[in-house]
């Protein structure tokens, strides 16, 4: 029997069904149509061009601008019996002219290459000589000038279309916003490309966005939920991201720092062990994760707020690949925001760039200070309708208005009262009444608006002020190190015309071990089933042997699967999700094993 898409699902991958619009897509490309896919992290982007090339004559050229995701995905191709291989500067010649000669003649089912090599005299005339099957475009976002990661080898790409007419093309990625996508189909002239367009939610992330009181503590405490799990931290300086990666090391946790500061070498070898080991926290500057195909990532945390809604989305979108349920946790807090309008403006850019880093800036602030769910706020920034999510901490745990009203006119007199010249430290001093050198030198105790304040505590007053900040009726001046300002949109407020509801800061409760299952998803894990850590150890092993990433051999999802229903026979394990023909030949017999031992 011929082969089918399913079929190929089925017995290479090891998967019951196809996800979403994984086989609208497989099937216009293996019709030879070009498609553009618009997918989020983890949605299965991959078999969309995987299985097209198994089921269609010759190779497919995989086009993806980063050296260690290719050598991963191609080790992951192999264990699944695929021939596939890459062509890239980290291999030596002779291995390369291997390469080549097995390509040209017809050898090979996927072949991926970086784009500045695809480019080149040498490899277009090995294009020529071989047949090429589709041309796979992976992180296609890179053509976008606009975005972040553009790279300017992308643009030569539409030239593949004028060489190769025939060869149906794909390109993917997980940059959602309009103007990207308009400018990926005119760059690379897919003009006459399906668009598939994926929900972009990821239901198995669980949102959690914290006010920064202690951050540490609140780290740890973070953390303490995720013992022994692989995730990933971010930091915005150098500096911090090393004293974070000390304090974990020093609480227990395997944690390692990954910054541009640090040498090559150490980096690649940090980036290794991450992706290789198992429960490796890595600390890192926003230079980490582009490329990081590892499934298992638990969570994602930010101890200082990203730049924009993308970025949070972006990095977040890192954890859970697998589908398995996973966290993004941030903490923010007002001096967060306040550098961030200062590094805007001092930077080079002109006016109207500096206007949509205030914007996109705004976007994100207000998604920290929403008061209703933010999977629904997330996913509308990008253009998508939904509902209340039921999983994230503002759905788990809604935030208790109180009216703030009195309180914010004590805080905007205050400003005012002393010269709109203070930042947020001094004017809740006087606030609170209280006697410091700096309240004697200006003789701000004579006040009538000193001490007005000493019912709330200094954390009450700061969330006030945060929130003043943030709906504009403060703003902060940091051409004169921070001085509070009152905005028109104050006036109202202090006339008593206008009603300000604020969010209670959230009670000490947030640490309640809230580790519900998410509302879909593959719920609860018991992480301590002795016979999962005992499937882990041998995965380790045998990843070690081979040299390759411990999801190369086998998911978490899978392993669970397995502990969960223990398989006696060859034919009951091949029932479980991730276990293709060759893998049960591989590994079936040891992973029986495991289970009789178990
Ligand atoms: P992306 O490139 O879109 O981020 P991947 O192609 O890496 O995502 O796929 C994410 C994960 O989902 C992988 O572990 C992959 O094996 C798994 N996956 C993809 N499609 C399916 C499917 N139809 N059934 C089960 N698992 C799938
Ligand atoms: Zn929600």
């Amino acid at each position: 029997m011929p082969d089918t898409p399913l079929s190929l699902l089925n017995r290479i991958f090891g998967y019951p069904a196809f996800r979403g619009e994984q086989a609208a897509i497989v099937d216009t490309v293996v019709a030879g149509g070009d498609a553009l896919v618009l997918m989020p992290t983890g949605g299965g982007k991959s078999l969309c061009f995987q299985i097209p090339a198994l089921l269609r004559d010759g190779c497919a050229v995989v086009v993806s601008p980063l050296i260690a995701l290719m050598q991963d995905q191609v080790a992951a191709l192999k264990e699944l019996g695929i021939a596939a291989e890459f062509l890239n500067s980290s291999q030596e010649g002779a291995t390369a002219a291997q390469v080549e000669r097995e390509f040209v003649s017809g050898q090979l089912k996927l072949l991926y290459v970086a784009p500045e090599r695809l480019l080149t005299p040498r490899f277009q005339s090995l294009l020529e000589q071989a047949r090429v099957s589709l041309f796979a475009i992976d992180e296609a976002h890179c053509v976008s000038q606009w975005g972040h990661d553009f790279r300017p080898e992308y643009l030569g790409l539409s030239a593949l279309h004028e060489r190769f007419p025939a060869v149906p093309r794909i390109a993917l990625t997980a940059t959602a916003d309009t103007a990207t996508r308009a400018e990926i189909l005119t760059r690379l002239d897919l003009g006459a490309a399906r668009v598939f367009v994926a929900s972009f939610d990821r239901p198995n992330i669980r949102y959690r966005i914290a006010e920064k009181s202690d951050p540490r503590r609140q780290l740890l405490d973070f953390l303490d939920e995720h013992k022994g799990e692989a995730g990933i931290i971010y930091c915005s300086t150098r500096k911090k991201v090393e004293e974070t990666a000390d304090g974990l090391k020093q609480a227990g946790f395997t944690a390692l720092p990954y910054h541009g500061g640090m040498d090559n070498d150490t980096r690649r070898r940090h980036q290794e062990k991450f992706l290789r080991e198992d429960g490796v926290v890595m600390v890192a500057t926003l230079a980490f994760g582009m490329g990081i195909d590892k499934p298992d990532v638990r969570f994602v945390a930010h101890l200082d707020l990203p730049r924009s809604v993308e970025g949070y989305y972006q990095e977040t979108g890192r954890a859970g690949r697998d589908g398995e349920p996973a966290e993004a946790w941030m903490a923010w807090g007002l001096q967060d925001v306040v550098t961030q309008r200062r590094f805007i403006d001092e930077g080079e850019a002109e006016d109207a760039h500096k206007r949509i880093g205030h914007a996109k800036l705004d976007a994100l602030v207000g998604l920290c200070e929403a008061a209703s769910c933010r999977r629904v706020a997330l996913l509308s920034y990008f253009g998508e309708a939904s509902q209340p999510c039921g999983n994230c901490d503002v759905c788990l745990n809604p935030p208790t208005l109180w009216d703030g009203t009195e309180a914010a006119q004590k805080l905007l007199s205050t400003v005012y009262r002393t010269g709109q010249r203070f930042g947020a430290g001094h004017v809740i001093d006087v606030l609170l009444g209280k006697t410091t050198e700096k309240i004697e030198r200006f003789g701000h105790g004579q006040l009538s608006v000193f001490g007005i304040g000493a019912g709330q505590t200094d954390k009450v007053w700061r969330a006030v002020l945060r929130q003043l900040v943030v709906r504009g009726l403060l703003e902060v001046d940091h051409t004169t190190y921070g001085a509070l300002k009152l905005t028109a949109a104050a006036r109202p407020v202090l006339k008593g015309e206008e009603t300000v509801m604020l969010r209670a800061i959230a009670a000490a409760s947030s640490r309640r071990k809230s580790r519900l299952a998410p509302s879909s998803g593959a719920g609860v894990h018991d992480d301590e089933d002795p016979l999962f850590l005992a499937l882990r150890t041998w995965r380790r092993e045998t990843a070690n042997e081979k040299g390759v990433p411990a999801y190369v051999i086998l998911h978490d999802a899978t392993l669970r699967e397995i502990a969960a229903r223990r398989p006696a026979t060859l034919a009951e394990l091949g029932e479980i999700s991730g276990l293709g023909t060759k893998k049960l030949e591989a590994y079936g017999e040891a992973v029986l094993g495991v289970v009789a031992e178990g």
